[in-house]
């Protein structure tokens, strides 16, 4: 069983189903409401725990409602939340989604999320350094992540990078991190204005841009490769990325190779959006082996 430290946000999903999206000053009826458990710190978790990992989840959760139901849904899902500290008086994130016109639209409010900070993480770092892989996001502060980057240099430790929500990165942090895994608006506001080519090469066996229903690109050193994904009927995308950044997490961890890696993660991520809800869709190991 490979050893997954994963920093970054839980928060609790409120999300509408509408058929149509309303625009700036517009009511619209919608359909239906629900909350489900989200954030990409925890998708990611969860989604690691599912596939077999054994998982440390870094992070926190306000002290109120949806905190509980937060931790709750990490122990029903094999996570370890002895490294989830409650933040007193403070709300839980919350991530307040539009399902629309076969799409989403999400406002994430961060809360709790925002006292992950280094100092926060620093006193995680016994479990880090025991890890396999540490996967990470952004919906947690950039001093975390740069703390981050520079501990598991230090330490040793392979480190993956998805860049979501969308921010620049310092050139630095991107030398530092082992795996970074765009997709293809964060590929654009990371590199801005380079040619795609262009970053690829340079950051070969590291980039790997996913883009969606077509696959994830990366350069090998010798050549670029589009690994495709999986033909399947879309019925919610949320979440497709965290599969993805889990799965892909898991079989690196295995030492499995980077096209058997990008395989699994997209067999994973394409059961994913099958499904409603980010974590809801999300597979076991056997359902992704099942027709590997
Ligand atoms: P994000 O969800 O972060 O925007 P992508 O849209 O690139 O990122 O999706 C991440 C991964 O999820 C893709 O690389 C692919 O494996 C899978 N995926 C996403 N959408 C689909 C789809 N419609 N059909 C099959 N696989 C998908």
């Amino acid at each position: 069983m490979v050893k997954i430290s994963v920093i970054g946000s839980s928060s609790m999903d409120l999300v509408v189903t509408s058929s149509k999206r309303p625009s700036a000053g517009e009511t619209v009826l919608g359909e239906s409401f629900k909350t489900v458990p989200g954030g990409k710190g925890a998708n990611q978790a969860v989604a690691a725990a599912k596939l077999g990992a054994e998982v440390y989840m870094i992070g926190r959760v306000g002290d109120d409602h949806y905190g509980k139901i937060i931790l709750d849904n990490f122990k029903k899902n094999g996570v370890n939340i002895d490294y989830v500290e409650p933040v007193t008086h403070m709300e839980s994130g919350t991530a307040h989604i539009i399902l629309a016109e076969g799409d989403n639209s999400i406002v994430v409010v961060k809360g709790a999320n925002d006292f992950i900070t280094p100092e926060y993480v620093e006193s995680a770092k016994e479990i880090i350094k025991a890890s396999d892989i540490v996967l990470i996001q952004q919906e947690i502060p950039e001093e975390t992540v740069e703390y981050v980057a520079s501990l598991c240099k230090e330490v040793n430790v392979p480190l993956l990078l998805n860049p979501a929500p969308a921010r620049q990165l310092k050139e630095e942090v991107i030398e530092q991190v082992t795996y970074l895994t765009p997709n293809e608006h964060e590929t654009m506001v990371l590199f801005k204005e380079k040619a795609k080519e262009e970053v690829l090469h340079k950051y070969a066996n590291k980039l790997f841009i996913t883009e969606g229903k077509a696959g994830v690109r990366y350069f090998n050193g010798k050549e670029e490769v589009l690994v495709p994904s999986y033909k399947v009927e879309a019925v919610d995308t949320t979440g497709a990325g965290d599969t993805f950044n889990a799965a892909f997490a898991v079989a690196l961890a295995e030492k499995k190779s980077f096209d058997e890696s990008i395989r699994f993660a997209n067999r994973a991520a394409s059961l994913s959006v099958t499904k409603f809800g980010a974590q809801g869709g999300m597979p076991t190991r056997e359902q992704v082996e099942g027709n590997l």
